[in-house]
């Protein structure tokens, strides 16, 4: 076999969801598991609608989830020579024609058709057939160039989801490939690419099956063997509808800033269209050893909230402890937060992030956490007052005394604090959770030898200073 090559090929006119850019990540990892090329080509034809902010959007989005591609960008607008090269030549070689019906004749045309419960359709007055005469040249019409779709047959195609797809030639009329003024249309500028681009692969939204027959015919005609079509199934947002910016989808980056990990993600969408037996938490690595197009769904994705934080959860565990600390690290900065000389070089931080993650699906999550250790944090007066008695207050500060002199390591504070228990003759939680509202703010934690040997002594001190 040749050289698998897989393209992305978004429109930048809004930003790009999680569901774009599963189409992203589809031929991404088709290529890498087959030692491919991956292609990223945006389609910004639609000047109208197409912006900037979309395809940094776009760009940004790929980068952070380490979709990273090969060649390109490549921009349509800066092929529009190439497009009109292929048209000339196409034009030359009697495989298009200009078409000068206008637009009200088309209308009538339609009408027409419609009374008669007829499919509308172009009839081919404009198509030239050996023998046949054409209608005189309207004067002052630009014309339209109409690609000669075949007469009769099939176009047929093994697609990857959706199985053998069959059309008749019949249902399809000669498509407007290029419009009066010269410029061409979507499908033909689909086609040239794929062409030019070598594709052997196209991977995208099943949004685009009734334009796959077109883009064959068209192809053929170029003296091309069309690649092989994997049509994905839509995917669908938490009420059923398709996900959309309209229904609520978020921008792939706002992700990104919400904490999660580029490999849960990653990881969450490979699976929403795609399986490996019943394998639901994988690494990129995995993803791409075993990654084919024998295994995708071929029924509607549905998005899945809480699904998602959980396999965020599960990365999460795993997770390099020195790279949360970066994350971390990145995540205060953004929220204007300065941390602690103790927290500004690694090996604190990335002490913290090893015993505070499991509790996280998020990276934000994890800030937040972290965040008794950069301010001290109040527990609600009540929940002191119910916990901090005249039994327990006498533990706390006898702990507080103790911990001015051990040694500021978890076992000598678990020591002090088993010391504690015994002379006062008293229960774990009893001592641990008034100390944990002093010192976090909150009464639950990892365990508290832990959780208060990474605090500063002093810090410690202050704040069971208050029992
Ligand atoms: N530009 C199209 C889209 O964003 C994709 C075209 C294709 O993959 O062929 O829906």
């Amino acid at each position: 076999m040749s050289q698998v090559r897989t393209r992305f090929a978004p429109s930048p006119t809004g930003f790009i969801h999680l569901g774009n850019i599963r189409s992203a990540l589809y031929p991404w990892a088709f290529a890498r598991a087959n030692n491919g090329v991956f292609i990223l080509r945006i389609e910004d034809t639609d000047v109208e609608r197409s912006s900037q902010e979309a395809v940094d959007v776009i760009l940004e989005g790929m980068q952070w989830l380490g979709l990273n591609h090969d060649e390109g960008p490549y921009y349509q607008m800066q092929r529009m020579d190439r497009y009109k090269e292929v048209l000339q030549q196409m034009l030359d070689q009697g495989l298009v024609y200009p078409c000068y019906m206008s637009t009200a004749e088309l209308d009538a045309l339609r009408e027409r058709q419609m009374a008669n419960k007829e499919k509308p359709r172009y009839d081919g007055t404009w198509r030239p057939e050996p023998g046949k005469t054409l209608p005189p040249v309207p004067e002052g019409v630009k014309p339209v160039l109409r690609f000669k779709n075949p007469q009769g047959g099939s176009v047929v195609w093994d697609d990857k989801v959706k199985g053998r797809i069959e059309i008749s030639n019949d249902e399809l009329d000669d498509l407007v490939i290029a419009r009066p003024d010269g410029t061409p249309t979507y499908n033909f500028c689909v086609v040239v690419d794929d062409m030019d681009m070598g594709i052997t692969h196209v991977i995208r939204g099943d949004d685009h099956v009734n334009n796959t027959p077109r883009q064959i015919n068209i192809l053929r005609a170029l003296g091309q063997e069309p690649p092989v079509y994997a049509h994905l199934p839509t995917v669908l947002n938490e009420q059923g509808e398709k996900m959309s910016k309209r229904h609520g989808a978020k921008a792939v980056t706002q992700y990104r800033d919400e904490g999660y990990l580029s490999d849960a993600i990653v990881n969450y969408l490979a699976r929403l269209g795609w399986s490996h037996g019943d394998d639901e938490i994988f690494s990129r690595q995995q993803l791409v050893e075993w990654f084919n197009l024998d295994h995708l769904g071929k029924s509607a994705g549905q998005f899945d909230e809480a699904k998602l934080r959980w396999v965020a959860q599960q990365h999460m565990k795993t997770a390099d402890d020195a790279m949360l600390a970066g994350l971390v690290r990145e995540q205060f900065a953004r929220h204007g937060v300065t941390l602690p000389a103790a927290l500004q070089t690694g090996d604190k931080l990335t002490a913290l992030c090893a015993l505070f993650k499991d509790r996280c699906a998020t990276t934000v999550e994890l800030m937040e956490w972290l965040t008794m250790y950069v301010q001290h944090l109040h527990a609600p007066a009540e929940e002191l007052a119910a916990q901090l008695t005249d039994v327990t207050r006498p533990a706390v500060q006898a702990l507080a005394k103790r911990l001015e002199s051990v040694s500021w390591e978890k076992e000598a504070i678990s020591q002090a604090i088993k010391d504690t228990l015994k002379e006062a003759g008293l229960k774990m939680p009893q001592l641990a959770i008034p100390v944990r509202l002093l010192v976090c703010g909150r009464s639950q934690t990892p365990s508290v030898d832990a959780v208060l040997a990474l605090f500063e002594r002093e810090d410690v001190l202050a704040r069971l200073a208050r029992a």
